[in-house]
């Protein structure tokens, strides 16, 4: 990474920090590599997003369910859907200092052979590494071994049969999962980008085998995806499908494709479009029979599958602004951690004081709303920008008098007044302009 992508990402993470989106995992014992706590403002952006993409992906649509399956599963899951086989990266280990990489991390491996720039042939042959997590089941010796899930996506299929059978769904129709997924990365790094502990957001879409009309329903999940990302707010310019060669595919996907964000340090997987033909339930035998027409095939899947981090830290990165002395987020209200922050001119003075919990307390039962009283009100706006709070409430002595209060605009900077009375239609006018 270079000089300015570096500062890039050292300002996103001293944010992240300082305003409660993420912090270190373990970070009083010193942290512990690829793990991550979300804080107060983080949780709220990352549920945010989560609803977002269950909207979009499940309640806006007619042919989408949810299911939320177990994080352990029976090891056979595993051994049928190929993961203890092939679920692998390639690692190169540096013979001078031990440091390992990923073989097919050019950036890295270019970076690293720097620091050893008077020494030829640095590099052991790529080894390849499972990325399954083991863990060890059972009170009594010897323990049974299972694995933390390395992709959501098995439940969808283990739970297909249930799915169908338990609901009026018929082919084609989706199966939609939001849930935490482990690997054991070898180079977990760039903040969230790449963790041993993630949350992954996926939909697996099932449909009748046949080639043209599944190359249709691939096509339309590529542009649908992209779409989620650019109405929230990325910068399409910044958005780009990197369709993977056919040589490169997993040998069963009949089309593959990433999402792919303009990081600073360089254009990295946000989202995988799969079509996976049927492999999946192949792997686990299991077939589909249409109620109607009596046929029985396996069915063909396209798979969306998304990293909830991910997304947020390429939704951060994107809305950081710098305005002179002024740094804001300029993020979408509907992903914001607050809609609004609510404060008193001034917080020693019990009447403004009353009347600003009054409204804090009326927003807060329509929106996500926050309070501050902390320092002056150029702090409290400072804050605010930094945590990408859309608009800021202040109560003052004239509001006691006329009934209205002024409301700030994260973006433009300015002010206007408005009724008291009218406040929560004004911001959910807002929403949902
Ligand atoms: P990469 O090549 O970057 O390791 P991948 O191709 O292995 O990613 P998939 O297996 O397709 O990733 O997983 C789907 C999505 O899950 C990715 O697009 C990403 O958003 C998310 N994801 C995968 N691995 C991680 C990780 N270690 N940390 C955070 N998110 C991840």
């Amino acid at each position: 990474m270079d000089a300015k992508a570096s500062s890039v990402m050292e300002k996103i993470t001293s944010l992240a920090k300082r305003r409660g989106f993420i912090f270190q995992g373990s970070e009083i014992y010193g942290g512990y590599q690829g793990f991550w706590d979300y804080g107060p403002a983080g949780v709220e952006m990352k549920n945010n997003i989560k609803k977002e993409w269950w909207k979009y992906t499940v309640y806006d649509r007619e042919d989408v369910v949810g299911i939320d399956a177990a994080i352990i599963m029976n090891p056979t899951v595993w051994e049928k859907s190929g993961h203890l086989k092939a679920f692998t990266d390639p690692l190169v280990e540096c013979k001078v200092c031990h440091k390992r990489v990923r073989a097919d991390n050019e950036e890295a491996v270019a970076d690293h052979e720097k620091t050893h720039k008077d020494k030829k042939d640095i590099w052991t042959e790529p080894k390849t590494f499972n990325l399954m997590t083991e863990v060890l089941l059972g009170t009594t010796e010897p323990k049974e071994k299972s694995y933390l899930r390395g992709e959501i996506t098995q439940g969808a299929f283990v739970d297909f049969r249930n799915v169908v059978d338990s609901t009026r769904v018929r082919i084609p129709f989706g199966i939609a999962q939001i849930g935490k997924a482990f690997r054991n990365e070898i180079t977990p790094g760039n903040l969230t980008f790449r963790s041993r502990e993630f949350e992954q957001m996926e939909l697996e879409y099932f449909v009748k085998p046949d080639e043209e009309d599944s190359k249709k329903i691939f096509e339309y999940w590529k542009e649908k995806r992209k779409r989620w990302y650019e109405d929230l707010g990325i910068d399409p310019k910044k958005l780009r499908f990197h369709d993977h060669e056919p040589e490169k595919r997993a040998h069963y996907a009949k089309y593959a494709t990433d999402l792919e964000y303009e990081a600073p340090f360089g254009w990295s997987e946000f989202e995988g479009i799969h079509h996976r033909g049927d492999f999946d339930l192949g792997n686990h035998n299991l077939s589909y029979r249409d109620n109607l027409t009596g046929e029985e095939y396996t069915p063909w899947v396209i798979e969306t599958s998304g990293g909830v981090d991910r997304a947020m830290l390429f939704f951060l990165i994107d809305a950081y602004r710098e305005d002179g002395e002024r740094i804001y987020l300029k993020l979408n209200p509907k992903i914001a951690p607050y809609k609004v922050a609510v404060f008193p001119l001034l917080a020693n003075k019990p009447e403004l004081l009353a009347k600003a919990k009054e409204i804090y307390k009326n927003l807060k039962q329509k929106l996500n709303v926050v309070w501050d009283d902390r320092g002056n009100i150029g702090k409290r706006y400072f804050a605010q920008d930094e945590i990408g709070t859309p608009w800021c409430v202040t109560v003052d002595f004239e509001s006691l008098n006329d009934a209205t209060v002024t409301v700030r605009d994260r973006d433009s900077a300015k002010q206007e007044r408005i009724a008291i009375d009218n406040l929560t239609e004004y911001f959910q006018n807002k929403l949902a302009a």
